[in-house]
């Protein structure tokens, strides 16, 4: 195909604004499948994906149409990934297309996500379409949004589309306005192969499939290509066009979308953002943009039975081939015997793994509570990243302790604010800036540490706004921070998987809500069990498990009670997850007690 033919795109907005609704229905209006062989939402394939809304991995589509020009277009709609966690990888879908089809619920209008998406797209030059989604809704007001949009992003509306992905109204409009405003690709057909990753996963058969925009020059099956970030070289088994399923074709030509398999074994060698090019006649500069995907959360994960040690490894192994950004390594752990410290790109990627590792591969698991990656400067000199609260070195040795932070935008109704800065102060938040996006609602603008918003933070700031609050964040940096361990002890002994970093401003009250939480949480024994908070030597906190009574005891010893209370805890036992510590039965919640506020 001439790339003056060509159209590449992608569809941003914020979640449930119908996103995935809209490319189905785009899909279908193109005839790429009929509607009785469209599944609901081809796009988000994953079932978890499909339960929690969410579009974790990028799919693409490749989609013929005639215009009203009488010229044949070949439209390619690359998916995004459609959260914060995966800002990396939705930027390089970004950088594969020339235009963005920015959807919002003409109910709900600007949120977020919606922003941070847009300033995305403007930073990679994308011509963004407004596409004003469910005008079918009795709620919709359309020209407000519109209005929205025009004074709060600056975009000229002319050419927004009222649309409903719902009954289809607007798709014609929708894709008329592709061919007729997103520029077409302007690549150079003799330069050597410059093609992007934005994408990848593993088939058993195939091995790793790589999805990529072509920039510069040609790929052809047969030819020896090269990845010019790991420096690996492998041959084209097999290029692909997306229809929606893989179809196979001879040459994919600049300004093209597709895929390939190579025999490529791990995922690790295909990194998104890296450049592809030919081994005989390679480019000289890789295409801008690329970075390593880094994980910013890390947390210990352990088999409930120990035994299962080997089944969770494998799972792991098997869910990084279609994952580069999943780290793990062994680790021991005194209190839970052996598992792994995983690293993830977020919380929400840190929730699909757990799941996934439960579900797909029936393992049971006992998780410690999700950490940042801290930086420690040394008395000595030097500076360590701590993954770990267990390698938290000797207070003594530290010179100061680093901490990643955000800056956060949270759009909310004005008459909210109070409760949201309030919460954000309560976070060791940093107050930067309010903008008024029309007269009823606000962007407020805060730097937080990661840690602070890593659990129940979003809860909160559901409650706190009645749900009409939204949130989006990035990563900026490193800043200074008074963090400290605080050790959990049982019986006088440290337990080193409920250990946890905390600023030292909250460690008291941490500590004094930690072990009443604790004493809750963890079942009595036959003997008391103290449970204390401590820094270094310093006991913050402590509580006593009373032991069971007598009057309980004697009921247990009792006939047929016995033997109904041991089916019944054998039952039990099935469903909840405990580890022995000692002699101290502890279950999972104990393990996230840190995290809930009360
Ligand atoms: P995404 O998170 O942006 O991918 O949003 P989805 O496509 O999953 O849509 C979120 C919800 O909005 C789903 O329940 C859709 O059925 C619904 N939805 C999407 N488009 C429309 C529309 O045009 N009208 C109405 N009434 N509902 C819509
Ligand atoms: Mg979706």
């Amino acid at each position: 195909v001439d790339q003056k033919h060509i159209r590449n795109f992608c569809i941003i907005a914020h979640i449930d604004h119908g996103k995935s609704t809209l490319a189905d229905r785009l899909i279908e209006f193109t005839g790429v499948l009929t509607k009785r062989e469209m599944e609901d939402q081809v796009l988000d394939t994953m079932d978890l994906e499909r339960e929690r809304g969410i579009t974790i991995k990028a799919q693409s589509v490749r989609m013929d149409y005639t215009a009203d020009d009488g010229e044949h277009y070949v439209l390619n709609l690359i998916d995004t990934p459609g959260h914060v966690d995966f800002t990396y990888e939705v930027s390089r879908a970004l950088a594969a297309c020339e235009g963005a089809l920015l959807v919002v619920d003409a109910s709900q209008g600007i949120e977020a996500q919606t922003l941070a998406n847009v300033y995305m797209a403007l930073e990679h030059d994308l011509e963004i379409i407004p596409v004003i989604n469910k005008i079918d809704l009795p709620s919709a007001e359309p020209e407000k949004v519109k209005r929205e949009i025009e004074e709060v992003i600056g975009l000229d509306t002319s050419i927004a589309i009222m649309a409903s992905a719902k009954t289809g109204i607007g798709m014609k409009e929708i894709l008329e306005a592709v061919v007729n405003f997103v520029p077409p690709p302007q690549g150079d057909e003799r330069a050597p192969l410059r093609a992007l990753i934005y994408d990848s996963f593993y088939d058993s058969y195939k091995g790793v499939v790589t999805y990529f925009r072509v920039f510069d020059g040609t790929v052809r099956k047969g030819d020896r290509i090269r990845f010019m970030a790991t420096g690996k070289e492998f041959i084209v088994d097999d290029l692909y066009v997306f229809r929606p399923g893989l179809t196979p074709v001879d040459e994919l030509r600049a300004g093209e979308v597709g895929a390939l398999a190579a025999a490529i074994r791990e995922v690790k060698n295909v990194r998104v953002g890296d450049t592809i090019t030919r081994a005989d006649n390679p480019a000289r500069e890789p295409l801008p943009g690329y970075r390593k995907a880094t994980p910013m959360v890390f947390t210990g994960l352990y088999p409930v039975e120990s035994n299962d040690y080997g089944r969770l490894r494998d799972a792991l192994e098997k869910l990084q081939l279609n994952d580069a950004s999943l780290s793990f390594e062994p680790e021991t752990s005194e209190a839970l015997g052996f598992g792994f410290r995983c690293g993830f790109l977020g919380l929400l990627h840190m929730d699909v793994i757990q799941e996934r590792l439960e579900r797909e591969f029936d393992l049971n698991l006992i998780t410690t509570a999700p950490n940042v990656v801290y930086r420690i400067n040394l008395t000595g000199g030097g500076q360590v990243m701590i993954e770990n609260p267990a390698d938290w070195p000797d207070q003594t040795m530290i010179e100061s302790v680093e901490e990643p932070v955000v800056k956060a935008s949270i759009i909310t109704p004005s008459e909210y604010v109070g409760p949201l800065m309030e919460l954000c102060q309560d976070r060791r938040g940093t107050f930067i800036n309010m903008e008024y996006l029309n007269e009823k609602r606000v962007n407020l603008h805060y730097k937080l540490p990661l840690s602070e918003i890593m659990y129940d933070f979003f809860d909160q700031l559901k409650t706190r706004s009645r749900g009409y609050a939204s949130f989006d964040y990035e990563v900026t940096g490193y800043e200074q921070a008074d963090m400290v361990k605080m050790d959990i002890l049982l019986n006088g002994d440290p337990v080193d998987a409920l250990s946890c970093i905390v600023h030292r401003d909250k460690a008291q009250k941490l500590g004094r809500s930690l072990v009443t939480r604790l004493r809750k949480l963890i079942p009595r024994q036959l003997f008391e069990v103290p449970i204390q908070a401590a820094i270094g030597n310093k006991i913050l906190a402590r509580e006593n498990i009373a032991p069971l009574r007598k009057d309980v005891l004697a009921k247990c010893y009792g006939g047929d009670v016995t033997r109904k209370r041991k089916l019944l805890e054998k039952q039990k036992e099935g469903k909840k997850r405990m580890k022995a510590v000692g002699s101290v039965e502890i279950p999972q919640e104990a393990f996230m007690a840190v995290l809930s506020t009360d």
